[in-house]
């Protein structure tokens, strides 16, 4: 059901005002005072029955990047006015990305890999190109069709993967023209650049036996590759990150429904990566220690070499030879935490399937990063990237039809779950002076934002469930002491 049909209906006449910091949305039905409500709200049940929308309307697309309402999308902070029918959320299925490395290439091979950006990236200059002239003349800027039909025939790429270029642009070119308002920063597309991923969409891409293979145009050799994509794999890109990779769009088996109606809360945090409330008593934490000893061996190696090549003439064969250790060992930790950030979130959403969770409240931790705490501190605070975190937990609860949201958390993690009295904690455990409430600290700030999301209070967990994110590589150490809580 439409937006619209609801309105005609008569049943609710809502106008909506979202503030940018909370979250929150302004609802007023007819002939009825207007409320605020917290956007998380809209999972409350009795709210959803008003608005007589059904629960597999709703849960699709709250989602990332934008969460829809009727026929319009909402922001994370703010509202974009797109014109889509609530049918059209509905029917978007959702994907995930294979990053599959191109390792081994031969000589040959990595040539032609090379060319193909290169020559994806004069589609984009051109686009630019004719875009920044009408821009500076006043004139009309180009559409689709003509950018489409200048750009027809003119590179050695496959027809599709220069549209898709052209389309790339022209995104580009009209959320610049959104967010120019609002931010100051924002420039339109100006830079001529050297390379450019390649992209092919779905119907371009074939599979034979264990091979992929990525057209370049009539009459020109295809790129084939030796992969073996999945079953349901699609549009692919080439992308350059630190080497080659191939990008694979592959479709997500989602859940039938929701786990359950249970609701969660979770608390992000650098030691504890994620602390799991419900409000049925279950608790759960994960850490992040994993993660943070893996940066501090990433920058403790680092900085060895680092010290080797000041010792060196710049450019000289032994600073290029400690260049690509420096180089081998970043990426290498990078893959490794990636990993083990999935492996942490992968937990968290198998504990909420687990306890039937049917919506999920993600503490955004925004503000506390803002703080000048001090040098340490600081770089601490710079090496936590909760926003990944977030994006991670959305995407794999979305797979698992778990509603989830996302708002500030300011202020949970100080006040007692029993009596309210605020307190700064120091250390791992939470003691109140006021009522002699102890307990952890993580799983605090987690309960309070129960009160936060559903506006309901929950009584504290009597035991957890506490977890690495997964197995990390065996300690060379058979004796090494786990201190871990
Ligand atoms: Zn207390």
């Amino acid at each position: 059901m439409s937006f619209q049909e609801i309105r005609n209906q008569g049943r609710a006449e809502p106008w909506w005002r979202t503030d940018k910091d909370m979250d929150m949305i302004d609802v007023r039905f007819q002939g009825q005072e207007c409320q605020p409500l917290p956007l998380t709200a809209l999972g409350n049940q009795a709210f959803r029955f008003r608005l007589h929308f059904p629960r597999e309307y709703l849960a699709p697309v709250f989602g990332y990047p934008y969460q829809m309402i009727g026929y319009r999308v909402v922001g994370i902070s703010g509202f974009t006015h797109l014109q889509t029918t609530c049918f059209h959320a509905i029917i978007i299925r959702m994907n995930t990305v294979k990053i599959y490395r191109l390792d081994n290439l031969s000589h040959a091979m990595f040539q032609r890999l090379k060319v193909a950006q290169m020559e994806a990236a004069q589609v984009w200059n051109l686009c630019m190109e004719a875009h920044k002239a009408a821009r500076q003349e006043h004139v009309r800027w180009l559409g689709r069709n003509e950018l489409q039909k200048a750009t027809k025939g003119r590179f050695a790429l496959h027809s599709q993967s220069v549209q898709m270029i052209v389309h790339a642009f022209l995104a580009n070119v009209e959320i610049t023209r959104q967010l120019k308002p609002s931010n100051h920063q924002m420039k339109y597309p100006w830079k001529t650049k050297r390379f450019f991923p390649v992209m092919w969409p779905a119907q371009a891409v074939s599979r034979e036996h264990g091979r992929v293979v990525l057209p370049m145009g009539k009459g020109r050799k295809s790129l084939v590759l030796p992969l073996d994509l999945p079953e349901h794999s699609g549009a692919c890109t080439l992308v350059w990150k630190n080497g080659f990779e191939l990008h694979v769009c592959v479709e997500v088996p989602q859940a039938e429904d929701a786990p359950g109606d249970v609701h969660a809360t979770v608390d992000l945090g650098e030691i504890h990566l994620a602390a799991v409330t419900t409000n049925t008593g279950k608790a759960m934490i994960v850490t992040g220690r994993g993660i943070r000893s893996l940066k501090r061996q990433r920058t403790m190696r680092l900085r060895t070499i680092t010290k080797k090549q000041a010792h060196c003439k710049k450019y000289s064969r032994r600073w290029r030879k400690l260049q690509r250790a420096k180089n081998k060992v970043s990426h290498r930790s990078e893959r490794r935490i990636r990993d083990m950030r999935h492996k942490a979130t992968r937990q968290v959403t198998d504990f909420c399937v687990e306890h039937k969770v049917g919506s999920l409240f993600i503490g955004n931790p925004h503000g506390v990063r803002n703080r000048d705490n001090g040098r340490y501190h600081n770089q601490r605070m710079a090496l936590w990237e909760y926003g990944k975190d977030i994006d991670y937990l959305t995407h794999k609860a979305k797979a698992a039809r778990i509603l989830s949201f996302t708002g500030s958390e300011r202020g949970t993690s100080s006040q007692c779950p029993r009596c309210g009295h605020k307190h700064k904690p120091k250390g791992r455990v939470w003691r109140c002076k006021q009522c002699g409430f102890i307990g952890h600290r993580d799983l605090v700030g987690s309960i309070n934002m129960h009160q936060l999301a559903y506006g309901s209070q929950v009584e504290f967990p009597r035991s957890f469930t506490y977890l690495r994110p997964g197995l990390s590589r065996s300690s060379r150490r058979a004796d090494t002491p786990q201190r871990c809580l």
